[in-house]
């Protein structure tokens, strides 16, 4: 047990303690094990700038988990909290539409290569939406969708098995029964048995539904794979659904979709394009955002909407300062041709590739795997104590272990934080909680 740790967070632990009672969050239970019981709970901070975060016991870190990539520019990125600050003084209302819907609609079709665009509060919500939307067009009911990836928490995605004579998701999770799993088909990701299957079962599925790169598993991007679902799901009316959640305006401003030079018909987006306020984006080909509103009409002549729809509505959809900084957002990232998110990109490469190679010299157990700025590390075993040992050290990783590097790791940052890895490594060696480095 590491008491230096649970010392040094003795106000996050005591408020944790304070209101366990009242306030129900499965984060403070993360990982439990009764050996371990005095180092579970999350930290509690009021404090961020840049790349840092502050705990309420005082203690700075180096931020790796960056609201989860939902913040790229840095914490508290001042033209942000403008645009913000801004909209707050016209009108954050919700009721009538905000006139920055329309213009962000564009804006981020025009960015990713879309034809329309919807939106909602959050990943989860955008890729409900998006099954919705895949099967009312269709007019199928089956999905099929891939272990490993994440796609928040609605229902029909939650599983951690499947029947493997059937392919059925099967019911793992308390309180998510085997009906609502009933039409989710669950594959490996990259497994061609998963193709022929599609085919087969061509006018059953709805949708296939891609992480296209996971970010549990970010070195695993097979591209040749989802060319082929391209072309599967192109063939048989099957709407392909990109879950660009993460790796949207992330990896590049178009996301897997540019980078992979690959069209899906629906995308998926959050995180980052919400400029850190609660965001989630359905984009597409209009043949199946038409479901949405029944397609373009005008005033003046005969048109009429033809297209069926279906029905989606949310209060906080559309929220005005959710907009503003989407917009702002969407600004920053498009300026320079794109430069900043190449320049992200690189750093965390030139970071991963650094650390890999300290890695293999000294700690040979250790790597870490990244897909543009976002990275994991690789930890077996005993290992695993690393992230105790960053904690007390000064880095900060949610229990969820995805990291991120934003514009305000500068190169500075990352030399301390290397420093901090390096060190922390040497720690479990020297304290025994690893016994060799081979
Ligand atoms: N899809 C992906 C790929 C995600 O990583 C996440 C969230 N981490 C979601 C969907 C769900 O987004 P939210 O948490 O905003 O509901």
């Amino acid at each position: 047990m590491n008491h230096k740790l649970s010392q040094k967070n003795r106000f996050t632990k005591a408020h944790t303690q304070n209101y366990r009672q009242s306030f129900a969050l499965n984060r403070n239970v993360s990982g439990f094990n009764i050996q371990k019981k005095e180092l579970i709970y999350t930290i509690v901070s009021d404090k961020s700038d840049g790349a840092f975060i502050w705990d309420i016991d005082g203690n700075k870190y180096i931020d790796l988990t960056m609201g989860f990539g939902s913040i790229l520019f840095g914490h508290n990125y001042s033209p942000i909290c403008k645009a913000i600050e801004n909209q707050l003084t016209k009108s954050w209302s919700v009721g009538p539409i905000s006139p920055l819907a329309g213009i962000l609609a564009k804006q981020i079709t025009t960015a990713t290569n879309t034809e329309r665009a919807a939106f909602f509060n959050s990943g989860t919500e955008a890729i409900m939406v998006s099954l919705r939307i895949a099967k009312a067009v269709t007019k199928k009911k089956y999905i099929v969708f891939f272990k490993g990836a994440y796609h928040g928490t609605f229902d029909p995605l939650l599983t951690l098995r499947r029947d493997e004579q059937t392919n059925i998701a099967k019911e793992s999770i308390p309180g998510i029964t085997q009906s609502i799993l009933n039409e989710s088909y669950v594959f490996d990701y990259g497994a061609e048995d998963s193709l022929d299957f599609i085919k087969k079962n061509k006018d059953d599925i709805a949708a296939v539904l891609v992480e296209p790169v996971q970010s549990r598993n970010p070195s695993l991007q097979p591209i040749e794979f989802l060319k082929k679902i391209r072309s599967i799901t192109e063939q048989n009316n099957i709407a392909l659904i990109f879950d660009e959640v993460i790796t949207g305006f992330r990896i590049d401003v178009g996301g897997c979709q540019k980078l992979f030079n690959i069209q899906a018909d629906i995308v998926t987006y959050g995180k980052v394009i919400g400029g850190g306020l609660p965001i989630g984006i359905v984009a597409g080909k209009r043949k199946f955002l038409d479901a949405i509103d029944g397609g373009f009409w005008k005033y003046g002549d005969q048109s009429i909407p033809t297209a069926k729809s279906t029905f989606v509505a949310g209060t906080f959809c559309h929220h005005p300062l959710a907009m503003a900084a989407s917009l702002k957002t969407l600004e920053i990232l498009t300026n320079n041709n794109g430069q900043l998110l190449k320049d992200i990109n690189i750093r965390t490469s030139n970071f991963c590739h650094r650390m890999n190679v300290f890695f293999k010299e000294n700690f040979p157990k250790l790597s870490i795997v990244h897909f543009g700025s976002l990275f994991r590390f690789v930890t077996p075993g005993k290992y695993k104590e690393l992230y105790n040992q960053l904690l007390l050290n000064g880095v900060y990783i949610w229990e969820g272990k995805n990291c991120f590097i934003s514009a305000a790791h500068s190169d500075d940052v990352i030399a301390k934080l290397e420093d901090k890895i390096k060190l922390s490594c040497k720690q479990l060696l020297d304290n025994g909680i690893i016994k060799t480095r081979a």
